[in-house]
């Protein structure tokens, strides 16, 4: 349940609500709205006194969340989520703005994606991707720079002010990929390691989850309220594709998915067209599509020599292609009422 409390409450009225939920062993969780402010009760409370936490000064209403993810739905918080991506240039991601995520599929010299930084820059990209830790099919391909990945893009921060979002890919890395990203991205095949969702939970480095390509719904919005729970409400989610019978793509993209995310949950959905579709001359067009059905953000992949790059060249745009595909998106974004 979620305790909605009424307009103007005090801090010690809330506080009240808050020892009244610890005193029933459940757990607390307090969201202050720009209206109002709400208290989840996390745990089970079915047997619990909501009669007792209804009758509290400053309280208006007590509403039952039904869904299995509490803090993670609509209904704990009205209102959508809009998540700082750091950077010098005040990026955001979940408001009327539709934020472009680019780069590589991997960090693979220096010289590179500095270069290729530079560009999705002039192309208008808000953010920057790039893998330095890369989760591979295949043990014998490349793995990723590790640590040497990392200090490249901090340096492609510094010289592009884009903020840079990057993977993490098992416990032991969340302090080390903390420290130089401003976005921790959770793979695909990492979606249901509930002890690294708790890891990233307990930074304060907005996470990008990306949705496990055999995940429902519902289990992906699990996977978020493991991470806001463990104390990290700034969750992105990222569509990628599922696995389906289908051949021609490497990945169906659902993007129905984007429309029911946005009646469940606050949380702001970015879609990735990369892995979606597996083939650049697609992504384009599924760009398009996203912003169109409601989504508040892109993340491609962008190389400077698709047909030499050590990962995912085939579904990666050069920076020319990326450059018209913002312009598209922007036409779109605009005659569904946001811009870019
Ligand atoms: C990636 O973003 O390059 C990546 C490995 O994605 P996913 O986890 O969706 O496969
Ligand atoms: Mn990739």
């Amino acid at each position: 349940m979620i305790v909605v409390m009424r307009e103007g409450c005090t801090p010690q009225q809330v506080e009240a609500v808050v020892q009244a939920i610890r005193d029933m062993n459940l757990k607390d969780h307090v969201i202050v709205g720009t209206e109002r402010t709400v208290v989840a009760v996390i745990g089970d409370d079915r047997y619990k006194d909501r009669d007792a936490l209804e009758s509290l000064p400053g309280v208006d209403r007590i509403v039952p969340i039904l869904a299995p993810y509490k803090i993670a739905s609509r209904q704990a918080h009205p209102e959508p989520s809009v998540i700082a991506l750091g950077g010098r240039h005040g990026a955001t991601v979940g408001g009327p703005r539709i934020c472009m995520i680019a780069g590589p599929c991997s960090v693979e010299d220096r010289s590179r994606l500095l270069e290729v930084a530079q560009a999705v820059k002039e192309a208008g990209a808000h953010a920057l991707r790039g893998g330095a830790f890369k989760p591979r099919t295949n043990p014998y391909e490349f793995q990723g720079l590790g640590e040497k990945g990392l200090e490249i893009l901090a340096e492609a921060r510094e010289r592009t002010g884009l903020p840079v979002v990057t993977e993490v890919m098992s416990i032991d890395q969340v302090l080390l990929v903390a420290r130089y990203a401003d976005v921790l991205q959770i793979g695909a095949r990492n979606m249901h390691n509930f002890n690294l969702l708790l890891g990233v939970g307990k930074t304060s480095k907005p996470v990008l989850l990306k949705r496990g390509f055999s995940a429902t719904l519902n289990e992906f919005l699990l996977a978020a309220e493991y991470i806001i729970q463990a104390g990290n409400p700034d969750v992105i989610l990222c569509e990628r594709g599922i696995r389906t019978h289908e051949d021609y793509v490497r990945n169906t993209l659902p993007l129905a998915i984007v429309p029911a995310i946005k009646r469940e949950s606050h949380l702001p959905i970015v879609v990735d067209p990369a892995h979606g579709t597996g083939h650049a001359y697609m992504v384009p067009a599924m760009c398009r599509a996203a912003v169109a059905a409601g989504a508040d953000g892109i993340m491609v992949e962008v190389h400077q020599d698709p047909a030499h790059a050590l990962t995912d060249g085939a579904q990666s745009l050069t920076p020319e292609a990326f450059a018209r595909t913002v312009q598209e998106v922007a036409a779109v974004a605009r005659a569904v009422g946001r811009e870019l």
